[in-house]
């Protein structure tokens, strides 16, 4: 045998004997036997790198780097999927179906819905050659390196009867073992551990080193064959045959006839879904015919072919052990459950907000109450009820506190508000840091580098009092405190200098002036023009712009009477920072007519709503979507990439938003 027909031999055996014990769970060698096999191949290879194959079994260990993961378009989008939480709205999603194709009934496929992180693989001549992400739908990251190191993942399809080429989608799946395994080691090392088996699959495939992804237990569940449509004729057709190609199907999927079928395939995993060795969310069920899918279609998100059925929130038990309270930059004060540790939709969960005093007398929460804790989606859990059987006897309901927990000053609240402040704004340490953290955050004046401990440390060494010091910063200040490197001082130094440059409306909005946002500051610059102006307003003068309240224009009084926020605008106008910028008088013209545009995004100087009522008043139209018809597409900040690439590819003009104002000052 030449080494060419040996290595050949090596790989396809250990391609099977991978899928053998990665996918099908049967294996037929031994570990080390393996093991032996695959030194002998590393071997091999190593004497032999002109027979280099991208896709050989000793791939699979890792040890690639990728500095920068390449963004790649989807041939076909990745759409999200339409949810249903109960029975009707499958029955409804039924009828719907049956009108819109002129059908009595229709047959469906039920999938367990992977909680994971969604991959499309593409497969040329039956080899891996592409791995991306989900991104928007429209885009994702090419992480083919660190897909190559899941063992389940094939990396050569032995079968012979695929297409030439086709797209396979699936979940990567961190299951519930390998996902405390993995935590039990970083708590050991004195890490902090992982908070759910999601999060952690969907960051390892953005590692840079692939053999740290080697190293994770994941695995990956394919549920979609994305191909020429002759191939296949139902959905069923495609499980089987990706099974049937090596793929690693889970292989609770079933066939279900009637919507009957579906709802006992639905009793069963509601109740089995916890003795999963990792975690579900819900169902998936897909209209079984490819035919119908494709004449169905989708709708702006989502395939109207297929439908999630989320399971209801789970919920535990456990116990309060304390309430703590947040200070915020405000002064306000928020209530926070602590809980005895509980392992939740697969996050551990220790605290849950309490969002104020009354929301507490409300629950009439005790001290040591057991609890029942809830999870909807990406949301914060929640506190629901009380286990009242449980309370112990004299137990005492908890008493809301009365002193700030940072500084000790009595708290206060007002009579029309829920929330509790400390009143002690000048002294009280998150108060002070926050509004630092404010002030040079990114919709503000957007200072990089500083984080919430570096200005406690700034505070501390008395180089800082507020944040119109930061501009007296100088390098040779920084580079003596802990943590701080000669190179990352020299990046805060100038990335302070810079931001002298942010327009007025964002300097108002980092000031923090309790109840001015974003919003609200774009809109107070905008019609006052200077901050002396804005501070010379009276209160009826502020009531009478348009969208300011009552609640907003006693706060901005309050505010510019202050000494405290006099000295501080001094300073900052002495920093040279923007306090004043040029109002625009929206001209009423027919400059823009017969033209017609698309605006999204988000404005340095006009809110969205503005923006657009700036163009019909002189003269254009605004339409919703993008067509060959659209004149100019206005893009803002964080446009989704979809609309531009619509734009490029349609020869639509894209105007900035200060290409707008000069088109109309012209
Ligand atoms: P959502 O993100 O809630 O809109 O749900 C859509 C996502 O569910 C898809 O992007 C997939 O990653 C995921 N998913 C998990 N299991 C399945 C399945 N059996 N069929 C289709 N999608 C699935
Ligand atoms: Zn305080």
């Amino acid at each position: 045998m030449t080494a060419e027909e040996q290595i050949n031999a090596l790989r396809s055996e250990l391609h099977d004997h991978n899928k053998r014990y990665y996918v099908e769970d049967a294996p037929i060698i031994s570990d080390q036997e393996f093991d032996e096999k695959l030194a002998e191949l590393i071997a091999l290879e190593a004497l032999n790198p002109q027979l280099f194959d991208p896709n050989s079994p000793t791939q699979r260990v890792g040890g690639t780097i990728t500095k920068n993961f390449n963004t790649v378009m989807h041939k076909h989008r990745m759409y999200s999927l339409d949810n249903s939480y109960n029975r009707q709205d499958l029955l409804d999603w039924e009828a719907r179906m049956c009108k819109n194709l002129g059908v009595a009934q229709l047959d469906y496929t039920c999938e367990l819905k992977y909680d994971g992180a969604s991959i499309s693989l593409t497969y040329k001549k039956g080899a891996l050659v592409q791995a991306v992400t989900r991104g928007d739908g429209f885009q994702g990251d090419d992480v083919t390196q660190n897909i190559k190191t899941i063992r389940s993942v094939p990396l050569k399809i032995a079968s012979n009867t695929f297409p030439e080429q086709f797209t396979i989608r699936g979940e990567i799946m961190l299951p519930i073992a390998g996902f405390k395994a993995m935590n039990v080691l970083r708590i050991k090392a004195g890490e902090e551990p992982y908070m759910n088996p999601r999060n952690t699959a969907s960051g390892s495939l953005k590692l840079q080193d692939s053999s740290l992804v080697a190293a994770r237990p994941l695995v990956c569940f394919l549920y979609q064959i994305v191909a020429d449509r002759s191939y296949f004729d139902t959905q069923l057709e495609t499980l089987n045959a990706a099974t049937k190609w090596g793929f690693n199907v889970p292989k609770h999927y079933t066939h279900a006839a009637s919507m009957d079928r579906v709802f006992a395939f639905l009793d069963q995993w509601e109740t089995k879904r916890t003795s999963l060795p990792y975690e579900i969310d819900g169902v998936v069920i897909k209209v079984n015919s490819l035919a119908y899918q494709e004449q169905l279609g989708y709708t702006a998100k989502s395939p109207r072919w297929a439908m999630a059925y989320k399971f209801k929130a789970e919920a535990v038990e456990t116990s309060l052990e304390d309430v703590v309270y947040q200070v915020g930059r405000t002064g306000a004060i928020t209530p926070v459950a602590q809980l005895k540790p509980v392992l939740l939709g697969g996050t551990i969960v220790k605290r849950a907000s309490l969002h104020n005093a009354a929301f507490i007398t409300g629950l009439g929460l005790h001290y040591n109450d057991s609890v029942f804790v809830e999870k909807g989606g990406e949301i914060i859990p929640k506190i629901t009820a009380i286990n009242a059987e449980k309370r112990q006897i004299n137990s005492h309901p908890i008493a809301y506190a009365t002193v700030c927990p940072e500084c000790a000053t009595p708290l206060e609240r007002n009579l029309d508000e829920a929330q509790h402040y400390c009143p002690n704004v000048l002294g009280c340490m998150p108060q002070r840091i926050g509004r630092v953290a404010h002030f040079i955050s990114r919709k503000a004046m957007d200072i990089d580098g500083l984080g919430a401990e570096t200005i406690q440390l700034l505070m501390q060494h008395g180089l800082i009092d507020t944040f119109a010091d930061l501009y007296t910063l100088r390098e040779e200040d920084l580079i003596p405190l802990e943590r701080i490197a000669e190179k990352s001082a020299q990046n805060i130094v100038q990335a302070i200098a810079n931001s002298v440059q942010v327009p007025f409306a964002r300097v108002l909005f980092g000031l923090g002036i309790r109840y001015v946002g974003q919003t609200v500051a774009k809109k107070l610059a905008q019609h006052f023009g200077s901050i002396d102006a804005l501070s010379n307003a009276s209160l009826e003068t502020l009531e009478g712009v348009d969208e300011i309240g009552t609640r907003i224009a006693h706060s901005i009084v309050a505010y510019f009477k202050s000494d405290q926020s006099r000295k501080l605008i001094l300073q900052l106008r002495q920093a040279g920072l923007q306090l004043e910028q040029q109002i625009i008088q929206t001209p009423t013209s027919a400059l823009l007519k017969d033209l017609r545009f698309v605006v999204s995004g988000v404005f340095e100087r006009y809110s969205r709503d503005e923006l657009k009522e700036v163009i019909e008043q002189n003269g254009g139209k605004i339409v919703s979507s993008i067509s060959a018809k659209t004149s100019y597409l206005v893009a803002g900040d964080k446009m989704g990439p979809a609309k531009k690439i619509k734009a490029e590819t349609l020869g639509v003009s894209i105007l900035s938003e200060a290409d707008l104002v000069a088109m109309l000052a012209s």
